[in-house]
C-alpha cells in the first residue's frame, strides 16, 4: 500500500512534536510528511529562547531530530512557507510556489506576538520578542550602546524574559505594565508586590499601572511617552503585550475561526473542514487558544493518534508556570484567585526572607485548589500535582518553611510530575520498576523533564523514595562518593593513597579509584604527579605527560596562553617537528599538537621546547586545557575589552590545576563572540562596563550552552569569582563529571552554586580564595621538574629491559597527503582521553 500524504503547515514545538510522533509509532508507515517551515531554521526549542541570548548559535536550541535526516518519509521545506490552501483540490501552495497535495492537512501555524495599535510601534527600534530572527534584530540595534535605557512594554511572563534579555545586552530595562503588577495573571497582589521589590533591587524599573499612549523618534532613539507627563528615552522598545493565532492562511480556506480568532475545532482538534486539524497555539479548541506548550503537545499527540486509526482527543490543560527569571522564583497552579465556590486561602508572606506564598484550598480546607509561590518556589514541584486532591494535614503546614514538605512519593498515582508532556507518577515508577535507575534514563524512556526541567527534582524524589539506591560509592574499594574523598583527603591531608584506602577503604584499588584519588592529592597539594607512590595512579595519559595515539606513539602540546605564540617559539615547534618527524596540528583550542612521538622522545622533545620558554599544556591531564580568546580591543575595531590579557591571565592562574574533568575556557572581546566563550566550562564576554561570566558550557556529545554566574565584573572581581567557582566544582563534582552536569544535578542547580560563589552563603569563599592561591603559588611546569629529575626520566623507555630499544611496533605511512599512524599488530587501544 502506498503511504498517504499528510502535510503539516508549520514547523514550531508542536509541528515537530507531531511528526515525530506520527513518525514514531508508524510503524507500517502509511503516511509520508510534508512539512512547510516558514522560518529559516527548522524546529527549535522557543521556551527557551532567551538561552539564544549571548551564544547566538541557533543550533544550540535546535529540537531534537529536527532535521529528519534519515527518514525517506519525511521532506521538511525550511524557509518555505504555506501560502494558499484549496480545500476542495486537497493541496496546499507555498511561497517556493509548489504544489503540495494532501490527504490529511495540518495547521500548527503558532501565533505572532501582538503590537498594540500605539501611534509609533512600527517606528525602526520597536521590536517583539518571538523568534531567533527577533533576537538577531534587537541585538543588531542595541550594539554599542550599553548602558542605554530599553523600554519594555508588558510585563507578564514574556516582557520579563524580554527584559532580562535586554539588561544581559548591557541595557537599562524599564517595564511599562498597565496592571497594577507584573505577571498579574499568575500572581495576585500579595505575591505581586514582593515580585515588584525583588525586581526592582536587581536593578530593573518597573512602571506598573501605566500604559504606553505613543512612540516618537527622539535622537537616535525613541521617546516612549507614557499616561501623565512621563517621557523615557530609550534605545529600543520591545513589545511583549501578548500573542495572536496565526489563522489568515486557514481563514482565507474557509476554515471556521474562533470569535477571538484561532481555527475552530473540537477535542479531537478536527477543523470545520474534512481532513484538516490544527493543533498548537493556532487552534482554539471548542473556543479557547493555549499559549502554552504542554497543551499544543497533547494536541499534536491526539492528531498522530487519529492519523492512525485511534481517537485521541485533547485532554484539557494545565496553565500552571513556573518560572525562574532574574535570579527570582515565581509558581502558580491551579485556581490562584480562590474563584472556587467557598474557597479559602492560607497566605505565608515574610517580608525578612522575601517569600510570599499562598494555598487556595476547598471550604473544609481538605483539597488543594491551587496556589502562588514567590522568592521560593520548591513545594512548586510537589503541590502543583496535589491540585484536587486530599491535602495531607494542616494546609498550613504545607508553606512554612518548618512545616510538613510533601515528597513526591506521596502523591496520588495520577498525579501529573511533569505537565509539559503529561507524565504521571505512575507513569515514571512503572519506568523506574522496568530498570530506569538513574534521572536520564527515566527521561529517556517517559518524557519526563525534558522540556523545561522543572520536574527533575520530583523525578529525583520518585528514584530515591520507589526505593532505588543510588549508590554514591566511587567503586568497589571506596563507599563514599568523589566529593567525600576529596573532603577526607581535605580535612585529614593525607598524602597517599594507601595511607587513603588503608584507613577509608579497602583492597588495593582499581583503575576507577586510583586516577580519582590521584587527582584530588594533585588539586590539594603541589606535589608532582609522578612523585613517589602517585606515579603508579595515574591513567595511561598522566603516566607519560602526553596523550596516547592509536599506534602507540603519544602527541605533545606546549601550552600557548590565550593562542599567543611568539615567532621564535614557532620556529622551536617547527624544528622539533621536523627532527623528530613529527605531523602538526593546530587545535580547536588555539594551540599546535605534535603527533608520533615515541615514549623515549618524549624528555627529548621537552628539553628543547622548555628551553625555549614553553611548558606542558596539560592536553593529558583532567586539568585546564585552554583559555581560548579572541584579540579583543587590542586588534579587533569591535573589542571593547582587552580579552587576549584576560584570557593570558586566567590561563597562566589556573594552568595545572587538576579537577574532576578537563576544564575549558574561553573569553571573547564583546558580545559577537568570536572564541565560543559560552561553549566553555568558564566563559567570560566583555561589555563596555566590564565582563559577564558564563559557566557550565561544552561542546562535545551533549554540547551545552554556558549560563550567567556573575555580570558587569571587573578584572580583579572576575578572577575571584572564578577562583571559588572552580575550587567549588573540583570540591564537589563527582568522578568525570563536567561543570555542565555538575550543574544540572547539583541540589538547587547554579542559583545554588551562585549563592555560594557570589554570595558566600557557605562561609567557604575564604577556603576556596587560599585553595586556589595555594594553587597559584605551588605551580610548577611537570615538564621542566621531570626534566630535572633522573629518576622520574627513567621510565620514559619502551622496553625497561632495553631502554635504548625503540619500540619496533611504532610506524607511519608518509605516502599520503598526510602523514598517519600505521597498526602493525597493534591492541585496540581503549578510546583516549580527549
Ligand atoms: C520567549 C518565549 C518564552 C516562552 N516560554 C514558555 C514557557 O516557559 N512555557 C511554555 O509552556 N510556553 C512558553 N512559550 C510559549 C511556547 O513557545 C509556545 O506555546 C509554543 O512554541 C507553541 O508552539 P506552536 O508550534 O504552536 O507555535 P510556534 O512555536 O510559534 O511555531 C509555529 C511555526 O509555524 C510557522 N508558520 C506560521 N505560519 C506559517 C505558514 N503559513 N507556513 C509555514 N509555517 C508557518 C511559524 O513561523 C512558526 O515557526 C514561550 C514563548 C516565547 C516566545
Ligand atoms: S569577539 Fe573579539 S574578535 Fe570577535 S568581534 Fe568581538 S572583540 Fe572582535
Amino acid at each position: 500500500m502506498s503511504a498517504q500524504s499528510l502535510v503539516v503547515i508549520g514547523h514550531g514545538m508542536v509541528g515537530h512534536r507531531l511528526v515525530q510522533n506520527l513518525r514514531q509509532r508508524d510503524e507500517a508507515d502509511r503516511w509520508s510528511v510534508t512539512v512547510l517551515c516558514e522560518e529559516p531554521w527548522a524546529a527549535y526549542d522557543r521556551v527557551g529562547l532567551s538561552a539564544y541570548v549571548g551564544g547566538w548559535e541557533p543550533n544550540a536550541l535546535a529540537l531534537d531530530g529536527n532535521d529528519f535526516a534519515g527518514d525517506p518519509l519525511v521532506e521538511l521545506r525550511v524557509g518555505d512557507g504555506a501560502t494558499a490552501v484549496d480545500v476542495a483540490a486537497h493541496t496546499v501552495v507555498s511561497a517556493s510556489g509548489a504544489t503540495h497535495p494532501y490527504d490529511a492537512l495540518v495547521f500548527a501555524t503558532g501565533s505572532y506576538a501582538f503590537r498594540p495599535p500605539v501611534p509609533g510601534a512600527d517606528l525602526p527600534g520597536c521590536f517583539v520578542y518571538r523568534t531567533i530572527g527577533d533576537l538577531d534584530a534587537i541585538r543588531a540595534a542595541v550594539e554599542g550602546r550599553d548602558g542605554e535605557r530599553a523600554v519594555v512594554v508588558g510585563g507578564g511572563l514574556l516582557g520579563l524574559e524580554a527584559a532580562d534579555a535586554l539588561r544581559s545586552l548591557g541595557l537599562i530595562p524599564h517595564i511599562v505594565e498597565h496592571n497594577d503588577r507584573l505577571l498579574s495573571a499568575q500572581v495576585d497582589a500579595g505575591g505581586g508586590a514582593l515580585l515588584g521589590r525583588l525586581v526592582t533591587d536587581l536593578g530593573l524599573h518597573v512602571h506598573p499601572g501605566s500604559r504606553t499612549d505613543a512612540i516618537a523618534p527622539a535622537g537616535d532613539g525613541l521617546a516612549v511617552h507614557l499616561t501623565g507627563e512621563t517621557v523615557l528615552d530609550a534605545a529600543v522598545v520591545v513589545f511583549a503585550t501578548g500573542i495572536r493565532p496565526r489563522d489568515a492562511v486557514a481563514g482565507d480556506a474557509g476554515l471556521a475561526l474562533a470569535p477571538r480568532g484561532g481555527i475552530a475545532t473540537d477535542r479531537a482538534m478536527r477543523t470545520s473542514v474534512p481532513d484538516v486539524y490544527a493543533v498548537g497555539e493556532c487552534a482554539a479548541v471548542e473556543g479557547t487558544c493555549y499559549g502554552l506548550v504542554a497543551p499544543g503537545y497533547a494536541m499534536a499527540d491526539a492528531v498522530a493518534d487519529r492519523l492512525l486509526g485511534g481517537d485521541g482527543e485533547f485532554p484539557g490543560a494545565d496553565t500552571s508556570t513556573k518560572l525562574k527569571l532574574l535570579g527570582v522564583d515565581v509558581a502558580s497552579f491551579g485556581d490562584i484567585h480562590a474563584a472556587d465556590d467557598g474557597a479559602l486561602e492560607v497566605v505565608l508572606s515574610d517580608a525578612a526572607k522575601r517569600t510570599y506564598a499562598k494555598l487556595v484550598v476547598s471550604d473544609d480546607a481538605s483539597t488543594l485548589l491551587g496556589g502562588i509561590l514567590v522568592g521560593d518556589a520548591t513545594a512548586y514541584t510537589t503541590l502543583r500535582p496535589l491540585v484536587g486532591s486530599p491535602i495531607p494535614g494542616d494546609p498550613a503546614a504545607l508553606i512554612s518553611p518548618a512545616g510538613a514538605t510533601v515528597g513526591a512519593g506521596s502523591l496520588p498515582d495520577d498525579a501529573e510530575i511533569c505537565s509539559c508532556n503529561a507524565v504521571t507518577k505512575a507513569s515514571i515508577c512503572s519506568a523506574i520498576a522496568d530498570g530506569a535507575c538513574d534521572l536520564s534514563t527515566v527521561t529517556d524512556r517517559t518524557r519526563a523533564g525534558s522540556t523545561c526541567g522543572g520536574c527533575l527534582p520530583a523525578v529525583k524524589q520518585l528514584l530515591a523514595s520507589s526505593g532505588v539506591t543510588l549508590s554514591k560509592a566511587l567503586c568497589e574499594h571506596f563507599d563514599q562518593s568523589r566529593a567525600e574523598l576529596f573532603e577526607i583527603v581535605r580535612a585529614t591531608r593525607t598524602r597517599t593513597f594507601s595511607a587513603l584506602i588503608a584507613q577509608h577503604g579497602r583492597g588495593i584499588g582499581c583503575e576507577i579509584c586510583k586516577p580519582v584519588v590521584a587527582s584530588i592529592l594533585a588539586s590539594t597539594s603541589s606535589d608532582h604527579i609522578l612523585d613517589a607512590e602517585q606515579a603508579a595512579l595515574q591513567d595511561t595519559n598522566d603516566h607519560f605527560l602526553a596523550n596516547l595515539q592509536k599506534n602507540g606513539t603519544y602527541s605533545v602540546v606546549p601550552r600557548m596562553p590565550g593562542g599567543e605564540c611568539t615567532p621564535d617559539q614557532l620556529i622551536i615547534i617547527g624544528e622539533v617537528a621536523r627532527d623528530f618527524g613529527l605531523y602538526t596540528k593546530v587545535t580547536g583550542g588555539q594551540r599546535i599538537d605534535l603527533f608520533g612521538a615515541r615514549v623515549e622522545q618524549l624528555p627529548q622533545i621537552w628539553r628543547r621546547l622548555v628551553d625555549a620558554g614553553m611548558e606542558s599544556g596539560h592536553a593529558y591531564g583532567k586539568s585546564l586545557r585552554t583559555a581560548k580568546s579572541c584579540v579583543g580591543s587590542s586588534w579587533c575595531r569591535y573589542g571593547v575589552q582587552d580579552s587576549l590579557s584576560m584570557a593570558v591571565r586566567l590561563e597562566l592562574r589556573y594552568r595545572g590545576l587538576r579537577s574532576p574533568h578537563k576544564l575549558k575556557l574561553g573569553v571573547s572581546g564583546c558580545a559577537r563572540e568570536c572564541a565560543e566563550a559560552r561553549s566553555k566550562d568558564v566563559g567570560v564576554i566583555a561589555t563596555e562596563t566590564g565582563w559577564n561570566l558564563y559557566v557550565g558550557g561544552n561542546g562535545g556529545q551533549t554540547p551545552t550552552h554556558a549560563r550567567q554566574l556573575a555580570g558587569r565584573l571587573d578584572d580583579d572581581a572576575l578572577v575571584r569569582c572564578i577562583d571559588r567557582f572552580l575550587m567549588f566544582y573540583i570540591r564537589t563534582a563527582d568522578r568525570l563529571q563536567r561543570t555542565a552536569r555538575w550543574l544540572e544535578e547539583i541540589d538547587g542547580g547554579l542559583d545554588h552554586v551562585r549563592q555560594v560563589v557570589c554570595e558566600d552563603s557557605f562561609g567557604i569563599a575564604a577556603e576556596l580564595d587560599d585553595a586556589m592561591e595555594s594553587h597559584v603559588a605551588g605551580y610548577r611546569d611537570e615538564w621542566a621538574a621531570v626534566l630535572d629529575d633522573p629518576e622520574t626520566l627513567e621510565r620514559f623507555v619502551s622496553f625497561v629491559n632495553a631502554p635504548a630499544e625503540p619500540d619496533p611496533t611504532v610506524a607511519f605511512d608518509d605516502s599520503g597527503p598526510r602523514k598517519v599512524p600505521v597498526l602493525v599488530g597493534m591492541p585496540e587501544f581503549p578510546a583516549a582521553n580527549a
